[in-house]
C-alpha cells in the first residue's frame, strides 16, 4: 500500500497533485511520500514486535537525509556500507549505538571513522580485516565490537548481480570456516565479539532461503555456544523484495513471522538491514516527454535517463509507467528511452506504455530503492531534485545539481593555463 494515487485523472502523492510538483521543481525529479515511508519503516519493524530487535535501515538503498532523519524518528539505526555513508547517518540524526557497518573493503580511513563514532558493530568479513580493525582500535585506544559475516551457502533464487550468499560471491566468510575467525578474534586485545551476520541477497520474493539461512546461523551459534563465545547481535541481513510487477514477495509480517517461527528461543537481540522493502515503493521518478519516434519502432523519448534511474539497464529490471495526467487515448507498445548516447539507455523496452506525446509527464513507478542513489553524472547531467510529499505539502529535500556542481573540485593545472 502506498500513497501515490489518482484523483479523478491526475496522480498525487498524498495530498499533492504531481503536476503541480513538477510545475515548481521541474523535471526529471524522485519524488517519496513520507507516510509511505513511515507505514513501511513501520510495518517491517511491528512484524518483529515482542522479541528484542532493531531495524537498521540499508542507507544505501536510499540515502537523504532528510529520509535518514524519518527513520531515526521512528527508532530506525542504519546498515552502512561506507564511511560516506556513515557521514549521512550521523549528520541526519541517527544513533551511533544503532549503526552497524558491513562492507567487504573497508579502508582504515573508514575505520578509524566508525571506531571515533563508536557505533554498535563491524561486520567483518576476512581475517585480514580483523587484523587491521584490531591494529587502528588498538592505535586509537578503542574496543571494536565486531560480528562475522559469514556465507551460508544458499540460493536466494534473485537476479545474479544482487546475490550475495552464495558460495560462488565475494561476500562473508563460509560459514564452515567462521568458526576458525572467532577463535582467532578471542585472542585479540582491542576487539570485542558481539554479533554473528550475514546477508544472502537482495529482492527476495520467497521466505524459503531466509529459512535456510536462519537454521544454519542456528547451528553456527551453537557451535560458537560450546566454545564459550556468547553473541549478543544476531544480523540477518535484509533482502526482502517488493512488487515492481508480477512479483509477490512475501508481506513483512508474513516474512517476520517465519523468521520468528524459525529462531526459536533466542537469547540475542535479532538486527534486520532491509532497504528495499521500506523505500521502494515509497518513491517514484517523474518524466517529462521530450520526442516522440515512430520508425519500426515506436520510442518514447524521455528527460530521464539510464544515469537517472540505472535499474532498467543494469539488471534488466521492470518498473511501472503510468501517466501523470490520464488520457482517453490506448495504451501502445513502445520503448521509453531517455537522451544518453547508448543503446542501453532505457526505462522500459517493448512494453504498453500510456500514449504520450511532448510535454506530457509520466511517473516511473517503484523508484525509491536503488533509484536515486544509484544515479550518476554520466553525459555531464546534474544529478535531479529530490522530494518529499508530507500530507499536502512538498519540500525539496534536494535541489537539482548546477553545472557548477558539475565541475566542482576539478581544476586545470598551470601547465595548460
Ligand atoms: C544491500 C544490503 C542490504 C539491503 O538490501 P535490500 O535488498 O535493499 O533490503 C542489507 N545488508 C547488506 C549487508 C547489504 O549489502
Amino acid at each position: 500500500m502506498n500513497h501515490f494515487q489518482y484523483r479523478d485523472k491526475v496522480l498525487f502523492a498524498e495530498g499533492v497533485a504531481v503536476p503541480e510538483i513538477a510545475a515548481a521543481v521541474g523535471t526529471p525529479f524522485y519524488l517519496y511520500s513520507a507516510a509511505t515511508l513511515r507505514r513501511h519503516f513501520s510495518a517491517f519493524d511491528q512484524a518483529f514486535a515482542g522479541i528484542a530487535h532493531q531495524t537498521c535501515f540499508a542507507v544505501k538503498s536510499c540515502s537523504n537525509i532528510a529520509i535518514l532523519r524519518l527513520f531515526a524518528q521512528l527508532g530506525g539505526g542504519a546498515d552502512i556500507v561506507s564511511g560516506g555513508e556513515l557521514y549521512r547517518a550521523l549528520k541526519a540524526g541517527i544513533e551511533p549505538g544503532k549503526i552497524v557497518y558491513s562492507g567487504v573493503g573497508k579502508t582504515e580511513a573508514e575505520i578509524d571513522q566508525a571506531l571515533a563514532a563508536e557505533i554498535l558493530m563491524f561486520n567483518l568479513e576476512s581475517s585480514q580485516e580483523l587484523a587491521v580493525v584490531q591494529e587502528r582500535a588498538a592505535a586509537l585506544g578503542k574496543r571494536a565490537r565486531i560480528s562475522f559475516r559469514v556465507n551460508p551457502d544458499v540460493d536466494p533464487q534473485t537476479h545474479a548481480y544482487i546475490s550475495t550468499g552464495l558460495a560462488k560471491n565475494k561476500f562473508g566468510i563460509p560459514i564452515a570456516e567462521a568458526l576458525a575467525v572467532y577463535r582467532q578474534a578471542r585472542q585479540l586485545s582491542h576487539v570485542e565479539i558481539v554479533g554473528v551476520s550475514c546477508h544472502i541477497g537482495s529482492q527476495l520474493t520467497q521466505v524459503s532461503p531466509f529459512i535456510d539461512t536462519v537454521a544454519k546461523l542456528k547451528d553456527f551459534l551453537a557451535r560458537l555456544a560450546a566454545e564459550g563465545i556468547a553473541i549478543r547481535y544476531l544480523d540477518i541481513g535484509g533482502g526482502l523484495g517488493i512488487r515492481y510487477a508480477q512479483e509477490s514477495p512475501p508481506e513483512p509480517a508474513a516474512y517476520g513471522a517465519a523468521i520468528r517461527q524459525a529462531l526459536g528461543e533466542m537469547a540475542c537481540t535479532l538486527i534486520l538491514e532491509p532497504g528495499r522493502v521500506i523505500v521502494g515503493n515509497a518513491g517514484i521518478l517523474v518524466t517529462k516527454v521530450l520526442f516522440t519516434k515512430t520508425g519500426q519502432k515506436k520510442f518514447i523519448v524521455v528527460d530521464a535517463g539510464m544515469n537517472d534511474l540505472a535499474r532498467p539497464s543494469l539488471y534488466d529490471a521492470h518498473h511501472e509507467i503510468v501517466p501523470v495526467v490520464r488520457g482517453e487515448v490506448a495504451a501502445e507498445v513502445a520503448d521509453l528511452v531517455g537522451p544518453i548516447c547508448e543503446t542501453g539507455d532505457f526505462l522500459a523496452r517493448g512494453r504498453e506504455l500510456p500514449a504520450a506525446g511532448a510535454g506530457d509527464l509520466l511517473a516511473v513507478l517503484s523508484a525509491g530503492a536503488y533509484g536515486f542513489t544509484m544515479s550518476s553524472n554520466y553525459n555531464s547531467r546534474p544529478r535531479v531534485a529530490e522530494v518529499l510529499v508530507n500530507g499536502d505539502q512538498f519540500h525539496q529535500i534536494r535541489r537539482r545539481e548546477t553545472y557548477e556542481d558539475l565541475v566542482r573540485g576539478e581544476t586545470i593545472p598551470d601547465f595548460l593555463v
